[in-house]
């Protein structure tokens, strides 16, 4: 069991995790908050970017000697190999940790990972804490791992009359808001298949906001695609609703999640709106609403393939 606090911490460890969305892969994002002995924050940290840090690193070093007879709360099971980076659960036990609370077990680990090297230096390990809401952030990089290509967004606008559009751009729309919040959809996404077909990758990877096409050779079969992609590192992908391959997702269904934006029609016109075998409203049929947001004078509306 974890207690109120370790919880709390967990919770922080989850918002801290979602800093590292659209850098880290093929790494997961992962978060980590540092719990003295008497329960008081004394660190935290995130996985930022491949070939940097882990979380368990970033918190224990913020953490210091206060770190000593403390607990770790982090959402990710810390790693047991030594990579690029020492394997966290050595830095954890070198650190004088006694406790570890996990969230989510890494599904590679096969039970010899980290929660199993931690147990075996004698370390209390507790593991499945608030899981659920973890999968909020580690979500799209499990589901690439298990299915094997990346996890896939589907983002297009749906117009008064219910005709289904791209991703907003400024040149599509002069909605301020909207081209915003699309734009951070890109950022969040580690490659991008525009309406054009050009793919862009890493739009946050490396420094900055380093954008850089490839020419547009890429695969005629979505699957063919995302096999490509998820050998390149690529976790996460974006698909603009108008690109030439939207269909070839949709029919093998390739898409697990899809953000619409979708104009107001007006309760007199709603006759006008498509139905079609894969949309109604400019919902896809088999998707199950998350969440709806108002922006830009749209109404953003998240949906997942129902599982
Ligand atoms: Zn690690």
């Amino acid at each position: 069991m974890a207690s109120a606090l370790e919880r709390d911490a967990m919770r922080r460890a989850i918002v801290l995790s979602a800093f590292g969305v659209g850098t880290t892969s093929p790494n997961p994002p992962v978060g980590c908050v540092i719990l003295d002995a008497g329960g008081r924050l004394v660190g935290e940290g995130y996985h930022e970017r491949k070939g940097e840090p882990h979380a368990e690193t970033q918190a224990l070093a913020a953490a210091g000697e206060h770190a000593r007879g403390g607990t770790a709360v982090v959402t990710l099971e810390p790693c047991n190999h030594h990579g690029r980076t020492p394997a966290c659960r050595q830095a954890l036990i070198e650190a004088g940790i006694p406790r570890v609370v996990i969230s989510v077990i890494d599904p590679t680990s096969r039970r010899e990972g980290g929660a199993a090297a931690l147990r075996g230096a004698g370390v209390e390990v507790e593991v499945g804490i608030l899981d659920d809401e973890t999968r909020l952030v580690l979500g799209p990089w499990l589901a690439a791992l298990e299915g094997k290509r990346p996890f896939v967004t589907l983002v297009y606008t749906v117009n008064a009359d219910g005709l289904v559009g791209g991703l907003p751009t400024a040149a599509r729309t002069s909605a301020r808001e909207l081209v915003m919040d699309a734009h951070n959809l890109r950022l969040v996404h580690d490659a991008v298949l525009l309406g054009d077909g050009q793919l862009e990758e890493g739009v946050l990877n490396g420094h900055g906001q380093d954008v850089f096409k490839l020419p547009t050779d890429t695969p005629h079969e979505a699957s063919d695609l995302l096999a490509s992609l998820i050998e390149g590192g690529v976790r996460s992908l974006l698909v603009d609703g108008i690109c030439s391959l939207t269909s070839s997702f949709l029919e093998v269904g390739l898409v697990d999640q899809a953000v619409a934006y979708v104009a107001s029609s007006g309760p007199s016109n709603a006759s006008q709106v498509t139905t079609d075998t894969k949309h109604f409203a400019g919902l896809l049929r088999g998707f199950v609403l998350r969440d709806m947001i108002r922006v830009g004078g749209t109404v953003r509306v998240s949906s997942a393939r129902r599982r």
